[in-house]
């Protein structure tokens, strides 16, 4: 039988899932990539066989030039490639196309970030509500499926709360999902990924669920200090995130938010941006008659995020603190992983945030492919049995520990 898995999006994220399936192709056949730049895709080919990450060298690594917002091309591509797997590691704001291709050919399938609108208007929370869950019926109708947000933030963390559900909690009071990268790239001012993505999430306000209702504040109004295992401390901020907009649904806490760890040189680099104007997506005009957005400037000037990667040092440790009870007791932990930059470039030649994010979406993939998760409608990771996944991810390069009193403030 013929599995065959097509990712798209050939950059950060979708390299380190190719290596990974690549790694895994005796499981999931012939790995197609695809992107509307064919040099990308060709690039990631050429580091899976400098790694010498081909499994089974029988099976071929195939690159492809698509839009993927062209729903019938994209359509046309998967039954081309006989896929029965689409790893979806495109912009956000391809989502809706790929899940209709999907639909259309027959395909399961996988995502790491949920769906954006093409002006990122503020839109009502849940976010799901407002695009993936309208598909839900057709989904379960053709028996297809789909899992959304399975990279590590969305992705491992909502996992890492269904595990404190099935084996370790009666009653969760509060999740407290945190990321610190606590590595150094060595450059004045880089963000990690695309920099308007990444810049206007931090910018956004932040929606957050407490005391079993939605709230919002401003962006880097309300931080903490946390000690996180191997990293040490670091001030996180709390930020909206794609999980809290499912895990309210399926998971029954009080309180579910998410963190993330910035330098007050960084904060101090984002304001001044963002003062002076240079994070707006607005168009201005220069002196000379120009027409440009800020945004894309400030874009061009900084260093491109897959250039990080050699140079990167340190670790990530994203994890989740969960406080509730145990038979009576109360009862409290720190669900984690760590990711060393130079052990990710070693293997995939990424650095750890692509590493983290890319190496889920591929476990997951062999997971449908072995029946594990093979839902047959749309679902969010933490609907899944945790257990399969998180024993997969320990071999994967992503393993799971537990700290079982937390040392936060
Ligand atoms: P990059 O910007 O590095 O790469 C995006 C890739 O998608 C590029 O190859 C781009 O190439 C391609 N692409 C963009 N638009 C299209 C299109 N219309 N058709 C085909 N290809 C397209 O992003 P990352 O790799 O950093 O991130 C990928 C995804 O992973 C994003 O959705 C991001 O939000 C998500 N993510 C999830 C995380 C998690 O833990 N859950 C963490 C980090 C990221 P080209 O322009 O040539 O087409």
């Amino acid at each position: 039988m013929t599995r065959n898995v097509l990712i798209l999006g050939a950059g950060g994220v979708g390299s380190v899932a190719a290596h990974k399936c690549a790694q895994n192709n005796d499981i999931l056949g012939e790995i197609f990539i695809a992107s509307r730049t064919l040099e990308k895709c060709e690039r990631v080919i050429e580091s899976i066989y400098r790694k010498d990450n081909l499994k089974d060298k029988s099976r071929n690594l195939h690159a492809r030039r698509l839009d993927a917002m062209d729903v019938s091309a994209t359509a046309r591509l998967i039954e081309q490639a006989g896929a029965e797997t689409v790893i979806n590691l495109a912009s956000p704001q391809c989502n809706m196309s790929i899940m209709e291709a999907c639909l259309e050919a027959n395909a399961t399938y996988l995502d790491t970030a949920v769906h954006e609108g093409p002006f990122r208007e503020p839109e009502p929370y849940p976010w799901y509500a407002n695009w993936e869950w309208k598909k839900k019926d057709l989904f379960a109708a053709k028996g297809i499926t789909a899992i959304l947000g399975v990279g590590f933030d969305p992705g491992v963390v909502n996992a890492y709360c269904a595990y404190a559900v099935k084996h370790h909690f009666d009653r969760i009071e509060t999740i407290d999902i945190m990321d610190v990268n606590a590595g150094n790239h060595g450059h004045f001012f880089a963000t990690n990924f695309d920099p308007e993505t990444n810049l206007n999430e931090i910018a956004e306000d932040v929606g957050y669920w407490e005391d079993r209702q939605w709230k919002e504040c401003s962006p880097h109004s309300k931080s903490r200090t946390f000690a996180f295992p191997v990293v040490g401390e670091h001030k996180v901020y709390l930020m909206g995130h794609d999980e809290i907009h499912s895990l309210p649904t399926f998971v029954n806490a009080d309180s579910i938010r998410f963190w993330m760890g910035f330098s007050d040189h960084y904060i101090n680099c984002f304001n001044v941006l963002r003062n002076i104007g240079l994070l707006s997506c607005e168009p201005v005009t220069t002196a000379e008659g120009l027409k440009v957005a800020p945004l894309s400037v400030v874009k061009a000037c900084l260093p491109d995020p897959s250039s990080l990667a050699p140079r990167y040092t340190g670790k990530t440790c994203i994890g989740n603190l969960i406080k509730g009870e145990k038979d009576g007791k109360e009862s409290e932990m720190f669900i984690y992983n760590i990711c060393d930059h130079q052990e990710c470039y070693g293997e995939v030649e990424s650095q750890a945030i692509s590493y983290t994010a890319g190496v889920p979406p591929a476990a997951a993939a062999i997971l449908v492919a072995n029946g594990e998760w093979n839902a047959q409608r749309m679902v969010n990771v933490e609907e899944l049995d945790p257990d399969p996944f998180i024993d997969l991810l320990n071999t994967m390069g992503l393993p799971m520990q537990i700290r079982d009193s937390a040392a936060g403030s």
